[in-house]
């Protein structure tokens, strides 16, 4: 029988992480390894990203499948776009992971490939797939959909954005995943906003950890507008000059700010476990080691 996440969510703070399809077959061993390590705090779901930036799906399935053989208690939960996807391949698609075990799907719109001013496929928001999928498979799946606390940037106004998330709910989607935030008062304000819209889907909270200075520059500005606040734009800025008269990086910078980041990682997983959200959804970028120093950190299976 599914298992609702939602309802856990409603009863609990769940715990999840993230991760992305590897290129090569010595990536998904690696990846393996990874889990292994990740499995030790008993996560309620690991999600799989699908074509994050393009049309390249690589190995998402396997992944899937990799989590349904650990058979422990973690749910694999697939991302899924509309990107280049015609109906008749979605549900060709989707069929094919209900075959091998995977019944949660995070349903979206997905990332534009460059150049491109749709989605080339059949749908073109994640409020059509939600629809799709309930149409075609009736119960047969969960489904989460992303919210954005900052606004998704190509949307007019926050409560533009707020609107479509509501016509997510409506048609049908249990809970939400949210796009990174580094702005805690900006998230405060979203998730009163949602509520007052009338949108009552858990609301399980996606933590991108601060662990390398471009990288945090990148994810904030490449694709998503997302606000640097003065905490953060601090520990850059401390770490600014990071190269020896050589032009040498120097690892003491390096390691300074990641211990740093991994502080600001800490409080915001604090801050959400203190307003109550439904769950705390870890980017684990493939490696393990820095989620169980944040997470051991934050003591967020054994406070909580
Ligand atoms: P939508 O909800 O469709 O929204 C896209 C834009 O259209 C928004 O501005 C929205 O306000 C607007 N909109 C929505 N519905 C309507 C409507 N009916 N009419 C008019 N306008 C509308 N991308 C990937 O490619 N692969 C991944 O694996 C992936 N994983 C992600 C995981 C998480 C947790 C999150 C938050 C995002 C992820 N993304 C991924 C990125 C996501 O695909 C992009 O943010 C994408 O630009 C929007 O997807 P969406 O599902 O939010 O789109």
């Amino acid at each position: 029988m599914l298992e609702h996440l939602a309802d856990a969510m409603r009863e609990r703070m769940v715990l999840s992480f993230e991760v992305f399809p590897p290129k090569t077959d010595q990536g998904l061993v690696k990846l393996k390894d990874c889990l292994d390590h990740l499995y030790a705090f008993q996560p309620d779901y690991v999600s799989c990203t699908y074509g994050a930036g393009g049309t390249n799906v690589g190995k998402n399935m396997e992944v899937c499948k990799m989590i349904v053989e650990a058979d422990n208690d973690t749910v694999p939960v697939t991302h899924f776009t509309c990107i280049g996807n015609t109906k008749g391949e979605i549900k060709e698609k989707l069929q094919n992971y209900l075959d091998n075990g995977v019944d949660h799907i995070l349903a979206l719109r997905g990332d534009l490939p460059d150049g491109w001013t749709g989605t080339g496929g059949d749908l073109s928001y994640a409020t059509d797939l939600v629809s799709f999928i309930r149409r075609e498979f009736g119960d047969r799946f969960e489904i989460a959909v992303a919210g954005s606390p900052e606004g998704h940037i190509a949307c007019r106004s926050l409560e533009a954005d707020i609107a479509h998330l509501k016509q997510k709910q409506d048609e049908g989607a249990n809970f939400i995943m949210t796009q990174l935030t580094f702005d805690m008062e900006q998230f405060k304000y979203w998730l009163d906003a949602i509520r007052c819209a009338g949108i009552t889907m858990p609301v399980d909270v996606g933590v991108m950890p601060v662990l390398n200075r471009e990288s945090v520059i990148n994810m904030c500005l490449s694709r998503n507008g997302c606000a640097i606040p003065r905490k953060l734009a601090e520990i850059i800025s401390h770490h600014w000059f990071d190269k020896d008269a050589e032009g040498n990086k120097r690892q003491d910078v390096l390691d300074a700010f990641r211990e740093e980041g991994i502080e600001y990682t800490v409080n915001q997983i604090l801050e959400y476990v203190s307003l109550g959200v439904g769950g705390i959804h870890l980017y684990a970028l493939n490696t393990w080691e820095n989620s169980t120093e944040i997470l051991n950190k934050a003591g967020i299976r054994t406070i909580v």
